[in-house]
């Protein structure tokens, strides 16, 4: 088994008499509340998702990822996990050794070990991670709406965050480690998406198939732009998709509650470290790999790997163009496997899906497999669903 990113998997869930300590002690101190997104890094952070992070980054480790993708110690790390509060409570927190962690409706789910107070420049953040803070990019949006001071430290988590939602999705590291041990899988390739699957995808997921053991389909379950597909509209996707299209035995199916930064090449590697933990030893790269917009070039998300020495990753990029539906070839290719020109291939944007929904229409067979595209077909019929396909 690939081992966790910094060597051993972190376990920052306490449980029995140790939760029950904790949970009392968290109803004495004083209250840090989380944001969302904030809740899904704590929940990443509890998993061990995140190793070797043991807690929101201090000084040392946020500055070293802003400058150099690194953490203080050198491994890399390309994105900051931070807890932003406003300059009135960082006044307050550096008085206090211990703080407890709420959730937005002030459920406190853990305690943090305070090692670090300090301001920081979310301009600077913004440029250096999203190579912008321009107000239309959805990351950078963010990072100006938070606090001015970073809290960093350790924390133990009494109570699990959206424990209850989609539970039979919710596998920690150790849990997906374990079933692919049962499985005999020791190579897995690991999937992000934060989209419906097209067959598209499809393809690109079994062309990777074609050469590990298993698939570790990992849909985003954290905080995304507003306009992206529901959770529980694109989990019927993934359903209906691997019902139909896939050898059950192959592929797994579970929740990466982490949110979307939509900081693409950084992003990239990101994604491919937290699938490192999870037990994959491959992922899957596509064009625009978590990009928004136009800040990012197609093929930044593939290049930045390059960066880093292939052992200090420790799990193999598999790069991947855009795919289609060549009437020519009768088949899925690529530009790299199809030699036929445009007015062959089956290829919708998201703007085109999104209008042929609307209109009640069907999606054509070759760019969408038909028990998908009933799904969508009956989301969008009860509006449950916003933009973005
Ligand atoms: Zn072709």
């Amino acid at each position: 088994m690939i081992e966790p990113h910094g060597g051993r998997l972190v376990n920052r869930v306490a449980s029995g008499e140790k939760a029950a300590a904790l949970e009392a002690e968290a109803r004495e101190l004083p209250v840090s509340q989380l944001n969302p997104f904030e809740v899904s890094d704590l929940e990443m952070l509890a998993s061990g998702a995140f190793s070797p992070l043991e807690g929101f980054m201090g000084h040392e480790d946020y500055a070293r990822v802003i400058s150099d993708k690194r953490l203080a110690n050198g491994l890399p790390w390309t994105l900051p996990v931070t807890l932003a509060v406003n300059e009135e409570t960082a006044q307050a927190l550096k008085k206090t050794p211990r703080a407890a962690l709420a959730d937005s409706n002030g459920a406190r789910l853990a305690v943090l070990e305070i090692r670090d107070v300090f301001p920081y420049d979310r301009e600077a953040e913004s440029l250096a991670v999203f190579l912008t803070a321009n107000d239309d990019h959805p990351g950078a949006r963010y990072v100006a709406s938070r606090g001015n001071w970073l809290v960093g430290g350790p924390v133990e988590v009494f109570r699990r965050p959206n424990a209850e939602e989609f539970s039979k999705y919710r596998l920690d590291p150790a849990d997906t480690r374990r079933i692919f041990a049962e499985r005999g899988w020791n190579t897995v390739v690991g999937f992000q998406t934060r989209n419906p699957v097209h067959r598209a995808h499809e393809y690109i997921q079994k062309s990777a198939l074609e050469i590990v053991d298993g698939l570790l389909l990992h849909p985003i379950g954290g905080e995304t732009k507003s306009d992206d597909i529901s959770l529980e509209v694109r989990l019927r996707c993934y359903e209906a998709l691997l019902e139909n299209y896939f050898p059950q035995d192959r592929v797994l199916l579970a929740l990466n509650p982490a949110s979307m930064r939509y900081a693409g090449p950084r992003e990239a590697i990101f994604h491919a470290l937290i699938r490192k933990n999870f037990g994959c030893t491959h992922f899957i790269v596509g064009r625009d790999h978590a990009g928004v917009g136009h800040y990012y070039g197609p093929y930044d998300a593939q290049k930045i790997f390059s960066e880093f020495g292939a052992g200090e990753l420790g799990i193999a990029p598999l790069f991947f163009e855009h795919a289609f539906y060549c009437r020519e070839c009768a088949g899925m290719a690529s530009q790299k496997t199809c030699g036929h020109g445009k007015q062959s291939r089956v290829m919708l944007s998201g703007t085109q899906v999104r209008a042929v929904l609307r209109e009640g229409g069907q999606l054509p067979m070759e760019f969408t497999r038909p028990e998908v595209g009933a799904v969508l077909h009956q989301a969008f019929g009860q509006q449950q669903i916003g933009q973005g396909a």
